[in-house]
């Protein structure tokens, strides 16, 4: 048997393949590309895509397609095969460096929020040579980034890659003027930790709910949950751990780093973390993630849900964004260092990250925002919608030194040392782990909490790199220009303190009083849901912001606005229009059967004896043809809403119509549904209950 180090990345054109297949002038001019970023020749091309296609065919590819992330979160493939006609009817497998460099698929169907008119159909794709290409099934995948041919971004990988080059050359200023001249870039990395459930497929299969939407639109709470807290880091189940053994295999021979695998919170709950890398190829990574666990699950007659929210009163799903910056010689910038001068470094690029989550509350709250997600963050169960920063005692103690002139004392662990400048020897703090807290430093990284299970991580580390980038921006043209560096350091670092002070906090973020205390004395903002933050992301300061850093145009932002608030409103949508068809197609008639049933046998009991009283048939045909009406009323109250909504002039309308009037009739029409379901005999109930959907797997 063959071990995990043999097969590890099997399917992918990675370095090792790269360098014993290309010649060595090509390797080196291939290898100059993907890490400085160097422009490239089609000779090169050419010699690149004859060496990938060989290495594809001999390992079973016939077909190969432009992977891209278009905007509906999800990725995109077009196979083409490599056969061309021969003469005398036979064929050859070819493929081009003008193949490999650029694709064309027919763009007309994928969303660009009116950035690419419906006559010009075509966008292209062009190659991430950054990203390996990789073999799904008989497909060699190369990973492209796609635009409309007025050179728009349409895909979520465009705006990345640009937030990665800003970030790289605004910290590079700053490393240069702390005397770093060996760094040639800055990378940022990503570790995405991937919560998930996992469902029998038979029970799925009778759910419209779950088939249609993703998660659950009604359900009584079973009699257990989560409460005996009994499953997180339990023992795994036979039925999930051969499917988290098949899942690694795969994931491994994509040179997917597939790390750790634990059950989560509630049950049926678990998650997958990977070892974190640079932040394109995370995010590769994880959309492929994402679609092999969905695939694997098949396999093993599971269904794998990667919705936020598939089962109310139970945790819901998210993926904490483990985000870091280093040099390419590997120093991490949050790092604190051992000299003061290295600690006065690491302080500045913390302050960068305060002054980014404080400036940019609004990008990072949009840059989750999902249907899904919305009933997530703010549960007591994921962080509020609120943003804040968690640093720790220890680093708080040092800020507040700094804050205040104050000489900073700090806790026993810590080292008070005074060095060549004002600032203090520290050490890092690697206890203090607060778990409510959206933003929070855990040591050498922060971990932004607040995205959903089946957001792709594009978007938030896109907003992440974008203001990090410009704090660092603002930082470096004043230190540039100071006459006293370490003066001019200090009182920066200062400065960032005392008016980004409010973002910090270290209690408790699931607290009702903590939210009050943010939003009333604090000013921090609380877009409770999509239709309240996404039309920010036109606000002036954010446009302003992401223009002139050159991440997005004004007319990508428009677009993605619109297709992120369509997202939303369509998502709803077709949830309320499933839930009108469960009602009344299925649960009311369900619950009419049982009633006349019971309401029958009454009779049939009276027939042979007219004194009985029959008080349970009669107290429950009482009380199930109330609901019944109830459930009749409220259907046709969503409905109504559903039709208000067709009627509004504009998206913004729209998704607060949404918000306001159709969530609301969804919730009241649950309500009766899921009171008759534990009032009904279990035979009668159309579908599987949250018992059967939550304990199914054995
Ligand atoms: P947790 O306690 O939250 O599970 P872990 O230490 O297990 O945290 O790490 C979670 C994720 O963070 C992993 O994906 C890991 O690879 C990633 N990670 C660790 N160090 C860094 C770093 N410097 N930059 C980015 N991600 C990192
Ligand atoms: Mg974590």
């Amino acid at each position: 048997m063959s071990t995990v180090s043999d097969y590890f990345g099997s399917l992918v054109f990675d370095d090792r393949v790269m360098r014993a297949k290309l010649p060595a002038k090509v390797y080196a001019s291939l290898r100059k590309t993907i890490d400085e970023g160097s422009e490239i020749d089609i000779s090169v091309a050419n010699a690149v895509a004859e060496a990938m296609k060989n290495w594809a065919v001999e390992n079973g590819a016939t077909h190969f397609t432009h992977w891209f992330q278009p905007l509906t979160g999800i990725t995109a493939e077009k196979h083409d095969s490599f056969i061309t006609p021969s003469p005398d009817g036979s064929v050859i497998m070819e493929f081009s460096g003008k193949e490999l460099i650029k694709g064309e698929p027919d763009a007309s169907s994928f969303p660009s929020g009116g950035l690419r008119a419906t006559f010009e159909a075509r966008g292209y794709t062009a190659w991430d040579p950054t990203s390996y290409a990789f073999i799904k099934g008989k497909t060699l995948c190369i990973p492209t980034a796609f635009c409309s041919y007025g050179g728009h971004a349409l895909d979520k990988k465009t705006p990345l890659l640009r937030s990665m080059e800003v970030l790289s050359k605004e910290a590079l200023r700053i490393l240069r003027l702390f005397g770093n001249g060996s760094a040639k870039r800055v990378v940022s990395s990503v570790g995405p930790e991937q919560e998930y459930f996992l469902i029998t497929r038979e029970m799925y299969e009778k759910r419209p709910d779950l088939r249609f939407t993703g998660r659950t639109l009604f359900g009584a709470k079973p009699p257990k949950g989560q409460e005996l807290d009994d499953h997180y880091f339990g023992v795994i189940k036979p039925g999930v751990q051969a499917f988290m053994e098949d899942l690694n295999d795969e994931l491994w021979k994509l040179g997917i780093l597939a790390k750790t695998e634990h059950n989560e919170v509630a049950p049926a709950q678990h998650e997958l973390a990977p070892i974190y890398s640079t932040t394109n190829i995370a995010t590769d990574h994880n959309q492929l993630t994402m679609e092999i666990m969905q695939k694997v699950a098949a396999r093993h007659g599971l269904v794998c849900l990667l919705h936020e929210k598939p089962f109310a009163g139970v945790n819901g799903s998210g993926k904490h964004n483990n985000w870091s910056i280093a040099t390419d010689k590997g120093q991490n910038l949050l790092s604190p260092g051992e000299t003061p001068y290295e600690n006065a470094q690491f302080l500045l690029f913390l302050c960068a990250v305060i002054k980014a989550v404080d400036d940019y509350q609004d990008l990072l709250r949009l840059s989750v925002a999902t249907a899904g997600n919305d009933h997530r963050l703010g549960a007591n169960e994921a962080p509020p919608a609120v943003i804040s920063m968690f640093l720790g005692d220890e680093l708080n103690a040092v800020l507040e030194a700094i804050e205040n002139d104050k000489p900073y004392a700090g806790t026993k662990k810590t080292q008070m040392k005074l060095g060549v400048d004002v600032l203090p020897k520290f050490n890092r703090d690697t206890t203090d782990r607060n778990r409510t807290s959206p933003f929070a430093f855990t040591g050498n990284k922060f971990e932004f909490r607040m995205l959903g299970s089946s957001n792709s991580i594009a978007c938030a580390n896109i907003m992440l790199n974008a203001a990090v980038a410009e704090s660092l921006r603002i930082y470096a043209d004043r230190l540039e220009k100071a006459e006293d560096f370490e003066t001019a350091l200090h009182e920066m670092i200062k400065k960032t303190i005392k008016d980004h002070r409010r973002i910090i906090f270290n209690g408790n973020g699931y607290d009702d009083s903590w939210i009050k205390e943010a939003t009333e004395n604090r000013g921090l903002l609380n877009y409770r849901t999509t239709a309240d933050c996404m039309p920010h992301l036109l606000d002036e300061k954010n446009v302003k912001m992401l223009t002139s850093l050159g991440i997005f145009t004004e007319d990508e932002l428009r677009s993605r606005r619109d297709i992120m608030l369509e997202n939303y409103c369509k998502t709803v949508v077709i949830e309320a229009n499933t839930m009108v068809d469960m009602a009344r197609t299925e649960i009311a008639p369900a619950v009419e059967a049982y009633t006349s049933d019971i309401a029958e046998a009454a009779s049939a009991k009276k027939v042979l004896s007219p004194t009985l009283k029959c008080r349970y048939e009669t107290e429950l045909t009482e009380k199930l043809s109330a609901l019944i009406d109830e459930i009749t009323e409220k259907t046709d109250a969503l409905e109504s809403a559903l039709v208000k909504v067709h009627e509004a002039e504009d998206i913004i309308e729209e998704s607060a119509m949404i918000r306001d009037l159709l969530l609301p009739a969804m919730n009241e029409l649950r309500l009766p549904c899921d009171k008759a379901e534990v009032l009904t005999a279990k035979k009668y109930w159309p579908f599987p209950t949250y018992a059967d959907l939550l304990f199914g797997v054995k």
